[in-house]
């Protein structure tokens, strides 16, 4: 049997399996069984493992949907009214809608009841190259009527738990409970492998056709992403300290951009992310300084894309590198600029060098690259960055002989407010995709703030999954100081927070506060007492009908705070986490908005 006439239900059986059967052995038979007597036209596995590993495949372009543009799609393909129920329950998938129960929450659960109620409960025939050539088209038709037609195509075709499991692709979240090694060990021994220094889905199934035939490692190449080698993490300086005993330690800062593979081969310059998206958005800005101060052809780059500040000669801080890099592609003024900091080298010329040293990558590093101030720069200890990090600023990077030296170095990370440190050992070779401990990490993600952090619930949000149709994240305020001696009349929109509550003290919360919940029907404003920006981000699904009403939380968060866009205070929480509900606490004694300011002037990180 070829992929020509394998029917898509032959898939959707072996997912429906392997969903039903919890143990992991089960779960593998279910694939092995499909691999081996189904789909035994090896040379066109990629058709099926595509559709397996959704999230691997970077064959097609992406679909540009989420859960709401797809809704929308659907309406549209279903041909359904707008304001019908189905058309509302689709578009308001977290909330569910009366007869949604259970699966509010769940897009591909909500979307299967409306299906239901339209397809039939024969299987349409669609076979696996058909919805291929349809999920490609699905990825490079850009409006949302020719998204719709392909739908609706599709659903000519299938029947709904064929179609479910179509959504369920497009949004590459398939929750098997099977991982993404057991798949690869179940097609080869070598896929993972393979994979890793590839990045390349197509390329693993048509070299590995025979599950016998064992595959010799394959060196990374110029022009292919490679798997990124990861850092673990740790609770403190002592502990990786204690890891790496025996070691020779470099610790660096942990910079806070995008982690970006360059790839330089001639005049082409590439960058991957670490999810191996080829991210061409930055060559604008970058490519001709890449092309110049790398002084060999043929060069792979790890390291970190980071946006300069030339009026403050800093780092600027994280989340403007897209804007910048938009910025560079249409040449107009700015103090800023994008600026990348490799630290680690992948290749040199005609070979890899992952297999050195970093001791030798870092040495190797200096003489392939020349550094540009404020725009490529190199991380090694007492060079590169180092030599032209501003005065007062911390180094970037030190060889530590004691533990001493690692906390001295963490405490100057930190009060630099920068994101954390990691540890490299300076003897290990960089290995794709390993987290196992060559590399550790070490950042103050949750530092409690005391009691100074007591902000009101001032909004909610319906969380998805078996959180669907609940609220389970608040919409937080800080109170406006300005009428002093009297009771705050105002709340400024802050930061959003769902995490640190267990199930029941989130469950009591949410009761406590449901009597004076109120929808937030767009386009109604706030109640009066709230001071939002109102985008459309950042619009929670309920508001507390009146401040007395509400419940004080304790957050904790990251110690920095970042300047806020979406909300209304000036400035918002980077990781914000729920510490406790503080019932004791009445609503009028919530932290006022000059005195956050004050404390993140005076903060400095410590
Ligand atoms: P996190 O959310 O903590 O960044 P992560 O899962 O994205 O974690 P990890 O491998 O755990 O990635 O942490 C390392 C990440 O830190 C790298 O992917 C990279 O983006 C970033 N980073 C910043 N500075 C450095 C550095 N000096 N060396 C290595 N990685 C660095």
């Amino acid at each position: 049997m070829s992929d020509e006439t394998v029917r898509f239900s032959v898939v959707c059986a072996m997912f429906q399996a392997m969903l039903r059967d919890r143990s992991s052995a089960k779960k593998r038979k279910h694939l092995r069984t499909f691999l081996d007597r189904v789909f035994t036209a090896r040379d066109r596995y990629f058709a099926a493992l595509r559709l397996i590993l959704p999230g691997l495949d970077r064959e097609r372009g992406t679909y540009g949907v989420k859960e709401h543009a797809l809704a929308a799609c659907l309406v549209d393909a279903l041909g359904i009214s707008k304001d019908s129920e189905d058309a509302a329950r689709l578009v308001n998938w977290r909330k569910g809608g009366p007869r949604s129960g259970a699966n509010a929450g769940n897009f591909s659960l909500i979307a299967t009841e409306v299906l239901q109620r339209r397809q039939g409960l024969a299987s349409g025939g669609l076979t696996i190259k058909e919805l291929n050539e349809a999920l490609d088209q699905l990825a490079s038709r850009e409006s949302r009527g020719e998204k719709a037609s392909v739908l609706s195509d599709l659903i000519k075709k299938t029947n709904s738990t064929e179609m479910k499991w179509i959504l369920i692709i497009i949004l590459k979240d398939l929750k098997l409970g099977i991982s993404e090694k057991s798949i690869f060990h179940e097609f080869h021994p070598d896929a993972e492998d393979l994979f890793n220094v590839t990045c390349d889905l197509k390329l693993v199934c048509e070299k590995l056709k025979d599950r016998t035939q064992r595959h010799k490692r394959q060196d990374i190449e110029v022009g292919k992403a490679v798997r990124p080698q990861l850092a673990l993490r740790v609770s403190d300086a002592a502990t990786a300290w204690k890891k790496l005993h025996g070691k020779q330690v470099v610790v660096e800062c942990k910079f806070d951009g995008d982690r970006i593979q360059i790839h330089k081969n001639g005049s082409d310059i590439r960058f991957f992310s670490r999810n191996f998206l080829d991210h061409s958005e930055y060559a604008p800005g970058m490519s001709s300084i890449v092309q110049h101060n790398i002084l060999i052809d043929r060069c792979i780059l790890d390291g970190e894309m980071l946006v300069w500040d030339t009026s403050t000669n800093r780092f600027a801080e994280f989340g403007s590198n897209q804007e910048i890099a938009k910025v560079a592609r249409e040449g107009l003024e700015t103090d800023r600029q994008l600026c990348y900091v490799a630290f680690d080298v992948l290749y040199a010329g005609d070979t890899s060098v992952i297999h050195q040293s970093l001791a030798e990558r870092h040495a190797l590093l200096q003489k392939v690259l020349r550094p540009v101030r404020g725009r490529l720069e190199i991380l090694v200890p007492d060079g590169g960055l180092n030599n032209s990090r501003p005065l007062g600023e911390p180094c970037w990077s030190v060889v530590a002989n004691t533990l001493d030296d690692v906390e001295r170095f963490y405490k100057e990370t930190i009060e630099n407010r920068d994101e954390g440190i990691i540890l490299k050992d300076l003897g290990s070779k960089w290995e794709p995709s390993d987290r196992s401990g060559k590399w550790l990490k070490l950042k103050p993600d949750y530092i409690h703030a005391g009691a100074d952090l007591d902000v009101l619930i001032i909004g909610g949000y319906f969380g998805s999954g078996r959180r669907g149709g609940q609220v389970a994240q608040f919409l937080m305020g800080l109170s406006d100081s300005s009428t002093p001696d009297t009771h705050p009349r105002r709340f400024i929109s802050f930061c959003r927070v769902g995490s640190g509550l267990s199930d029941e003290e989130l469950d009591s919360l949410v009761n406590k506060l449901k009597p004076y919940f109120r929808k937030n029907e767009y386009p109604k404003k706030a109640p009066r007492f709230y001071e939002v920006t109102y985008n459309s981000k950042e619009r929670p699904d309920v508001w507390v009908d009146s401040p007395d009403k509400s419940v004080i939380l304790s957050i904790t968060s990251d110690i920095r705070t970042i300047k806020s866009e979406v909300f209304a205070a000036p400035y918002s929480l980077r990781f914000p986490r729920i510490d406790r509900v503080r019932y004791d606490k009445p609503w009028h004694e919530c932290l006022d908005v000059q005195s956050f300011v004050d404390l993140v002037h005076s903060s400095h990180g410590t």
